[in-house]
């Protein structure tokens, strides 16, 4: 183990690899590909969200930020392979977690995407060709296919080669990890469906939001149904314009009530409620700006 140890050194510094990066595997771990914030010089900053999770062996990618030459080169400067995936997902349809999508289907065309499943959404959608009503008394001409639908009736993705998996409701995607289907009612973002990522873990959910547009207490909710406990919340929780009182109504919810070990919020959380989760878990405050790597339990 020693001896493998040092070649792995070895071999990082020949490569001019992360020697830190080697040394820990194999990790269970978090690492943020994508956000507005950061300590990195190297890696470039951009609205939008992707980070890679390290779990049980697992490699998974969630979501793929706002740009996908901005997506490539994060990747390449945290020496991140997206060839080697067991699965992707993709939390929801907005532009700052999909745009990065083209990158990654050039490079690992046929892995396995779990999306959310809308109708007529952007990830494509399938319908029986019987849900349309019929009027038998009109001319073939003014019919749906002359008269006769196909059985079944697909619709269109601006990624059509994707290998999408549509999900809408609580699934088992590999041992011990689960996505989470939940859909917004909140005006804007009105009936848009949100996939979340909960692994089991020894202390407890990690769960991983994109931007929580249903809300993260009732994404919160939903996760129960994997385990009552919450360990670690990482990722967006839209409250850049959520007024002062709510952030510190939910920041105590998080702590006191829900009870969630530590938080390492990002992207679209906004900057008051970063500041008002710090204060709340204190040095269970994880930071979590571009290029963090998070150690899961
Ligand atoms: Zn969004
Ligand atoms: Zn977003």
């Amino acid at each position: 183990m020693r001896i493998r140890m040092s070649v792995c050194f070895a071999v990082a510094s020949i490569f001019g690899l992360s020697a830190a990066r080697l040394a820990a595997q194999p990790a269970n771990r978090v690492t943020i590909l994508y956000d507005a914030f950061g300590k990195s010089s190297s890696l470039k900053k951009d609205w939008g969200f992707s980070a890679f999770v390290e779990y049980n062996g697992k490699r998974i990618l969630f979501d793929t930020g706002n740009n996908a030459d901005i997506f490539a080169e994060n990747l390449k400067a945290l020496g991140i392979d997206i060839k080697k995936l067991d699965f992707a997902i993709i939390s929801h349809r907005h532009g700052d977690h999909t745009s990065g999508l083209s990158y990654l289907l050039s490079a690992n065309p046929t892995v396995k995407i779990y999306a959310p499943k809308e109708p007529f959404g952007v990830f494509g959608a399938a319908l029986p060709g019987t849900f349309l009503r019929k009027d038998e008394s009109l001319p073939g001409y003014m019919r749906y296919y002359d008269g006769h639908p196909p059985e079944k009736m697909t619709f269109g993705t601006p990624w059509p080669s994707a290998n999408f998996v549509w999900i809408d409701n609580l699934t088992e995607v590999a041992p011990g990890m689960f996505v989470i289907s939940t859909v917004s009612q909140t005006p804007g973002t009105l009936e848009l469906r949100e996939l979340s990522l909960a692994i089991k873990s020894p202390k407890g959910v990690i769960l991983g939001v994109g931007c929580s547009h249903p809300g993260i207490e009732k994404i919160l909710q939903a996760s129960i149904a994997v385990e009552k406990h919450v360990h670690l919340v990482f990722g967006g929780l839209h409250l850049v314009t959520t007024p002062d009182p709510e952030i510190s109504r939910l920041s105590a919810a998080l702590h006191d009530h829900w009870k969630i070990d530590r938080m390492a919020p990002g992207h679209c959380t906004g900057e008051p409620a970063f500041a008002a989760f710090q204060k709340a878990f204190g040095d269970q405050y994880v930071y979590a700006g571009l290029g963090s790597v998070i150690e899961l339990p």
